[in-house]
């Protein structure tokens, strides 16, 4: 049985797993697949679950909570590709049935891709399920943005990169290391701690008194650093985004800034529907972003059957 409520729960062998679960519970089987917001607990019952390291230790910076990593029976941890430490979930019982959470199968500059595990019941993400949303080749996209930023550089300016924190920001930091960095503090935070972990990755803050151009300073844009980066653009400094929705029409000027690169953490449609087949699942469930178009997709193109998860139980033999 698959129910959607307190993260994704599973009962299987008279046994309860849970995917990120908003509150950890004793007695349950508790999965933290990363440690982007929306996959973090923010209550905790229990002080035990099944993560990576490093996302136990983001669980520590942003909860103010120290977590027990339990290792469970039955629980393999799998390479998810999505940020540093991301982690997709493969449990095996009566049936073996593959988690995702946030995942991505090309390589990138700081990240391995997730591959595929052959499983029966597959829980995807489907957060660009749609047909439109096909990535270009990464390496092709980070090398276009190389010449963009080293016209700025050799003109002695700035230039202002938007991405979150956690993810993208260090695919910037890795990719962009050739380049004068520097980086708002709480990336600068963040690469510290992936420091740590063996991650090779510049930390170096955004220092008023020292950094001058030319420089290439790495931020959200959020909260109060949007005065700053105001102020920035005011001294003639250019701006770019990274993100896959750069693919849409019209992004660029939406978001207000002079460049769009399409950068993304998650799978792009052709490859979600790839590693649906490669998995040669029974069954599909879909969740986040486009979930009903992709469960479409799937049935269409694959011919297996598919479903959004939506909250209310779900059995795993059959489709209600
Ligand atoms: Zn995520
Ligand atoms: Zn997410």
């Amino acid at each position: 049985m698959i129910h959607l409520g307190n993260g994704v729960l599973l009962t299987m062998d008279n046994r309860s797993f849970r995917f990120d679960p908003r509150r950890l519970e004793p007695g349950d089987v508790n999965m933290i697949s990363h440690a982007h917001s929306d996959h973090l607990p923010t209550s905790f019952k229990d002080m035990a679950a099944t993560c990576s390291p490093i996302t136990r230790d983001f669980v520590r910076v942003r909860r103010r909570k120290e977590i027990e990593i339990r290792s469970e029976g039955g629980v393999r941890s799998l390479e998810a590709g999505h940020i540093a430490g991301s982690r997709m979930f493969a449990v095996k019982g009566d049936k073996t049935v593959l988690y995702t959470g946030d995942f991505c199968t090309r390589d990138k500059g700081s990240t391995k891709a997730a591959r595929p595990h052959k499983c029966d019941i597959l829980i995807t993400e489907a957060t660009y399920g749609k047909p439109q949303y096909v990535f270009p080749e990464h390496s092709e996209v980070i090398a276009v943005a190389k010449d963009w930023l080293e016209d700025i550089v050799g003109k002695n300016r700035i230039a202002v990169l938007f991405a979150y924190p956690l993810g993208k920001s260090q695919e910037l930091t890795a990719s962009f290391r050739d380049f004068p960095l520097a980086l708002h503090p709480t990336i600068a935070q963040n690469n510290r701690l992936l420091r740590s972990h063996g991650y090779d990755l510049c930390d170096a803050e955004y220092d008023p008194e020292r950094t001058k151009p030319p420089f290439v300073y790495i931020t959200s844009g959020m909260g109060k650093d949007r005065e700053f980066v105001r102020k920035l653009v005011g001294r003639g400094a250019k701006t770019a985004a990274f993100s896959g929705w750069a693919l849409d029409r019209g992004y660029t000027y939406q978001s207000g800034v002079d460049e769009a690169f399409v950068v993304s953490d998650h799978c792009g449609c052709d490859e979600l529907l790839e590693f649906v087949r490669r998995c040669s699942p029974e069954k599909v469930f879909t969740q986040h972003g486009f979930a009903k178009e992709f469960a479409h997709l799937i049935r269409r193109e694959l011919g297996i059957p598919a479903q959004p998860l939506v909250a209310r139980q779900h059995t795993l033999d059959h489709f209600c």
